[in-house]
């Protein structure tokens, strides 16, 4: 199994610094791939990222919602020219560096969002995305 991200990754980078086997990295290019990632075939799922992520957005992989109930405070975040997520999203990393997603929008409270599909998007930033050998 693994821990998957999901579109409520907002790239702040806090959960790369506690995963003791270095397999959670950032998608680039960010336009393609906003999320960070999650290799799945090195994470050893301690689940030491979940409480660590201040947006939520981390899961083991049987337990991704395919029905998550917004509470409309959330900002989802997606690939460039994803109908519908078309504001900006600007803030710091975790480290205090500027983050931008180019596409983003809130959630409506009690919106009801289907994250699973974070599941193979992830296997497929590894598989044929650049990947994580590739990532600087
Ligand atoms: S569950 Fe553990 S090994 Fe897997 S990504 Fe999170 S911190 Fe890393
Ligand atoms: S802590 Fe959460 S929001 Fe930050 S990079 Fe990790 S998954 Fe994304």
């Amino acid at each position: 199994m693994s821990h998957v991200i999901t579109e409520l990754c907002l790239r702040d980078g806090g959960c790369v610094a506690v995963c003791p086997v270095a397999c959670i990295v950032p998608g680039k290019p960010q336009e393609k791939w906003p999320l960070y990632y999650i290799d799945p075939n090195t994470c050893i799922d301690c689940g030491a990222c979940v409480p660590e992520c201040p947006h939520g957005a981390i899961f083991p992989k049987t337990e991704v919602p395919d029905d998550y109930i917004a509470g409309g405070y959330e900002i989802l975040s997606a690939p460039l020219g994803t109908a519908r997520f078309d504001k900006e999203y600007e803030a710091f990393t975790y480290e205090g560096e500027p983050v931008k997603i180019l596409a983003a929008r809130k959630t409506e409270a009690g919106e009801h969002i289907d994250l699973t599909p974070a599941i193979q998007t992830n296997r497929e930033f590894f598989e044929s995305g650049p990947g994580y050998l590739s990532v600087d």
